[in-house]
């Protein structure tokens, strides 16, 4: 090609350089959205059920750092146990780890995500784990690996910036961490991501025993949010014959209306063999081709084997932390019925970006997942708000803020 350079062309081409430098960024300033509060509120869990909000400054940022206003963030489980027990001897602590909020900073070297979408100021993140112990971990070879052992916001030591949990005003994201630009969701679908990556790491263990297929008879124990999740996974794969099974009406109901065709009461079976002729009663007269185990009980473990004909198989993910042991018999749970069995535990960073696609579809086939938000309170009411997932009325609870 040739250019044609005339005294006209030279005029533009000057104006034009003259135009580009004055857009280069000379000074190493990280880029920002405007005003940001000199002080971040965050809610420190300093004592067994006692949340106190606190007020810290705003740190500087590297030029690797985001810092992202939080939207909101749902309490899990293990926060749960974290209120009532301190199992992690993390106090004080600032918890939150399935928050979502907006960039209104970031440091001169971010410029994409762990996906490789671009990052912006406004846009609308989560934080997956942080790999700080293990750099070579990446999102294309983590097939293989969870994230067992990996750090999350909202469960690391206390620092000296104290923004590392999501239930606060502000978050740092430290270079090294993996981010998601996921502004193409709503701020409930949001908040779900987490627990649902749960789920979507479950449902994949599951298929490598090759026995979960579409018209495969899945039983679906425990109708928390996992369990129900679990349903709603199954149905955007096309798995239609689910039974859950719960003691709660409430949950067996919200069972249904995600997807499941029949539900088992187990409160209402007096003995082990009654249950198991009430679950093969909800299969038209089989027994569960394949079974999920989404609570943390150990005699609900025992009886799942029960459910599943022989040859079938069995994703146990219900023990996030030590639930105690369960008795089975190996003769008849799991060598003459030549059970195969998988467990799963958290995700990897793979299955984040297939639970960014799975909610969409969730949605497209009309699941009601953002019925799982039962409760929403405000930061300063975070106490409040896990005394109410204590009692276990609701389902999901999530801190939004103001
Ligand atoms: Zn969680």
């Amino acid at each position: 090609m040739t250019v044609n350079i005339d005294s006209k062309n030279v005029e533009q081409i000057v104006k034009q350089v003259l135009q580009e430098m004055g857009g280069v960024q000379v000074s190493s300033a990280p880029k920002s959205a405007g005003a940001v509060p000199a002080k971040s509120r965050v809610a420190m869990l300093t004592a067994l059920e006692h949340y106190e909000i606190k007020e810290y400054p705003i740190p500087e940022l590297s030029d690797d750092d985001i810092l992202v206003k939080v939207e909101g963030c749902g309490i899990c489980g293990t926060d749960a146990h974290e209120f009532k027990r301190d199992p992690f001897g993390l106090i004080p602590v600032v918890l939150g780890h399935e928050g979502t909020g907006e960039i209104v900073k970031m440091g001169k070297n971010v410029k994409k995500d762990s996906a490789g979408k671009p990052l912006n100021i406004g846009d609308k993140i989560v934080t997956s784990v942080i790999f700080s112990e293990n750099p070579d971990i990446t999102m294309y070879d983590l097939n293989k690996q969870n994230v067992g052992g990996a750090d999350v916001y909202g469960l690391l030591p206390d620092d000296d910036i104290h923004l590392n949990g999501w239930f606060a005003d502000y978050l740092v994201v430290r270079g090294g961490s993996s981010v998601f630009n996921v502004s193409d969701l709503s701020l409930e679908d949001r908040i779900l991501i987490e627990p649902c990556a749960v789920l979507v790491h479950a449902v994949e263990r599951a298929k490598t025993t090759g026995i979960l297929r579409f018209n495969s008879r899945v039983a679906v124990q425990g109708c928390g949010p996992i369990g129900l999740i679990c349903i709603a996974v199954l149905r955007t794969m096309g798995v239609e014959n689910i039974v859950a099974i719960d003691g709660e009406e409430k949950r067996l109901a919200f069972a249904k209306e995600m997807g499941a065709g029949a539900t088992v009461n187990f409160k209402e079976h007096k003995s082990i063999e009654e249950l198991t002729a009430a679950v093969e009663k909800a299969f038209g007269g089989h027994l569960a081709d394949f079974a999920f185990q989404c609570t943390g009980s150990p005699i609900a473990h025992s009886n799942i084997y029960k459910f599943i004909r022989a040859g079938g198989g069995l994703c146990e993910l219900g023990f996030f932390i030590n639930g105690g042991d369960a008795t089975i018999n190996p003769h008849f749970d799991i060598c003459a019925k030549e059970i195969t069995t998988v467990g799963s535990w958290v995700y990897t960073l793979r299955d984040y970006a297939t639970t960014f696609d799975f909610l969409k579809r969730a949605k497209a086939i009309g699941l009601p997942m953002h019925k799982l938000i039962t409760h929403k309170f405000p930061l300063s009411q975070i106490n409040e708000a896990h005394v109410t997932n204590l009692k276990m009325e609701g389902l999901k609870i999530a801190i939004i803020n103001e």
